[in-house]
């Protein structure tokens, strides 16, 4: 399958790498991912074996977990720990249709913001 070609997510202060896996697990082996992010190694991973639609939305989805985590966002007051998969699913989606959708909005905020 195509692997995306993003080799960096550039978040402002941090730049995170964009590695790619075959049939990416999670770390104890027990479940397929479609991505998964590491903090401490600055690092997002994607499973390359997914559809280049799949791995582009999931690439979001991590960025969502990114800003997140970085901004202190994972904890109960604020987010339900049993919502939070869904809710960065949806944050995750509706951003990358907003992006789809809006080629103007995306070229306005390049440009000139
Ligand atoms: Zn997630």
């Amino acid at each position: 399958m195509t692997k995306i070609p993003i080799k960096q997510i550039d978040f402002g202060g941090e730049k995170y790498d964009v590695v790619h896996e075959e049939k990416l697990r999670d770390e104890s082996d027990d479940q397929r991912l479609s991505g998964s992010i590491r903090h401490g190694q600055c690092r997002i991973t994607l499973d390359s074996s997914e559809h280049l639609q799949r791995q582009a939305s999931t690439l979001m989805h991590e960025c969502v977990h990114y800003l997140i985590t970085m901004h202190d966002l994972e904890t109960k007051d604020t987010i339900n720990p049993d919502r939070k998969e869904m809710l960065i699913s949806t944050i995750a989606l509706g951003m990358v249709t907003i992006i789809k959708r809006n080629p103007n909005f995306i070229r306005l905020l390049q440009e000139q913001v």
